[in-house]
């Protein structure tokens, strides 16, 4: 069984589709699937999918890339964690790719959620985009480790990934690694320790090869298996069964879903 660490099936384009979605998932045993909050307007639509499906978790969260929406409070962020569908605070982080300085909004959006992180005890999903030495810096700062979490569509260097290694954190490999241009996840993707490890689609983008270009769903997770199998010559099987292992201890509010199911 695979688990899709990262995707937005709330968004429009998939959430019109979600039964083939969850038909596709269950063809390719994907059994199940975190959806990422980016901002609390979308809030009420994402649960409301993820409280009708049980394959589905979320997670809460404001977008670092979110620049023209409401500011989110701690106690926003703090009462929606306590939903027990609720497994992860995030995506946050930092983007400096579109947005230019004054960004220090991004840093302290950044930290207040880390802080929520802490206090609910709920893993971070770390987005970071032009901006791995700041990310870094306030993880560190914080002490973000005490908690720990995922740095998502990892596509930074190895270094980097030894840094959030070091500080405890899982590393979540998206498409980007079917990408032949993509040496330095290539790198990554043969060298984080298989404990440490987690895959995503973050569909609707980022589809990984043989899809690249189209809409991404979760069924596409075994695709993101198979290339990292593929380069640490290992089967996708051992993959798939140390990224759900490593899911469900990372996120130990998650459960399986035949436990659920009973
Ligand atoms: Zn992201
Ligand atoms: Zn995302």
């Amino acid at each position: 069984m695979y688990i899709d660490s990262h995707c937005h099936v709330d968004f429009p384009d998939l959430a019109q589709n979600i039964d083939q979605i969850l038909f596709n998932m269950q063809h390719n045993r994907v059994s199940q699937a975190m959806v990422v909050s980016v901002c609390l307007e979308d809030w009420p639509g994402l649960m409301a999918l993820v409280e009708q499906h049980p394959e589905f978790f979320a997670s809460v969260g404001v977008h670092p890339g979110y620049d023209q929406v409401p500011e989110p409070s701690y106690a926003d962020l703090f009462e929606r964690a306590q939903h027990p569908k609720v497994i992860a605070i995030g995506e946050t982080g930092l983007d400096y790719y579109r947005l230019v300085e004054p960004l220090d909004w991004q840093r302290d959006r950044f930290a207040l959620h880390l802080q929520v992180s802490k206090d609910t005890g709920l893993p971070s999903i770390i987005h970071t985009r032009n901006a791995i030495d700041d990310t870094l810096g306030i993880m560190h700062e914080l002490d973000a480790g005490q908690v720990g979490g995922v740095m998502h569509c990892f596509s930074e260097d190895w270094e980097a990934a030894k840094k959030a290694l070091d500080l405890g954190f899982y590393i979540s490999l998206s498409g980007i690694v079917s990408f032949k241009s993509a040496k330095q996840v290539h790198e990554v993707a043969t060298k984080v320790p298989l404990d440490r490890l987690l895959i995503e689609t973050d569909s609707p983008y980022l589809a990984p090869v043989p899809y690249r270009g189209k809409i991404n769903t979760p069924a596409l997770v075994v695709h993101v298996a198979e290339h990292i199998a593929q380069l640490r010559g290992i089967r996708a099987a051992d993959v798939a069964a140390h990224t759900t292992e490593n899911f469900y201890t990372l996120f130990n509010k998650a459960h399986p879903l035949t436990e659920t199911l009973i």
